[in-house]
């Protein structure tokens, strides 16, 4: 599924258009807000992403993707205006995959859009977090630990990977929750415990990896 997030409804509709017609899904957005909206509750192969959106633009809607740990392997293709040198550095420099210059034919999005996805492939095939014999497998969505399968469920998972992501650094409840729960969830923060002590549990000798931060929250210490 490939979203492409642009404000002028002609140039929406032909991406849209020409990605259906090589035989991709896809699905616009013609601005930033509702594809932030949407991203919480389904993620898309690829997002081609306009650089100047009304409200929140392009970069800083790379920029947001890029430092959440949920959304920062999807691939990103920036459409910047003509010209506009600055955009193509910011965007590169934030960590776009590739940037394509308005206005551009259909083939040349649909061949770009290719490119960048035969890129990334090899990447996620061996999308493994790993700390001492703790194995999560991003792609097949499993855990191992010391090679016997570990079930978890979908937050504990999600959870998982977060620590792992970022080994060392302490999160708080809240930003646990904003992550795994989605920025609107409207719960309390006992939840995040409440998973973390089933976590913990699940994981055996590597749950004493994740440590209580005392008025914080949780970190995760890597293991060698
Ligand atoms: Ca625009």
């Amino acid at each position: 599924m490939i979203w492409c997030v642009e404000d002028e409804a002609s140039i929406r509709d032909i991406e849209v258009y020409s990605l259906q017609s090589t035989g991709f899904e896809a699905r616009g957005f013609e601005d930033g807000t509702s594809f932030w909206e949407a991203l919480q509750t389904e993620q898309p192969d690829l997002v081609v992403l306009d650089v100047m959106l009304p409200g929140v633009d392009g970069i800083e809607l790379l920029r947001r993707m890029k430092a959440s740990a949920k959304f920062c392997d999807i691939p990103v293709v920036m459409a910047t205006a003509k010209g506009a040198e600055y955009d193509k550095i910011q965007g590169l420099d934030l960590g776009a995959d590739y940037y394509i210059t308005k206005p551009f034919g259909v083939m040349e999005l649909v061949s770009c859009i290719k490119a960048v996805l035969r890129r990334c492939a090899p990447k996620q095939t061996e999308r493994l977090l790993k700390t001492g014999g703790l194995t999560v497998n991003l792609d097949a969505r499993t855990v191992t630990a010391d090679g016997e399968r570990v079930i978890l469920t979908y937050k504990e998972f999600e959870m998982l990977r977060l620590f792992l992501s970022r080994p060392g650094i302490a999160f708080t409840r809240d930003q646990l929750m904003e992550e795994v729960w989605g920025m609107d969830y409207v719960g309390e923060t006992r939840t995040v415990d409440m998973h973390i002590r089933t976590l913990r549990q699940k994981l055996g000798t590597y749950g004493e990896l994740i440590e209580t931060v005392r008025n914080v929250g949780y970190r995760m210490e890597a293991k060698e």
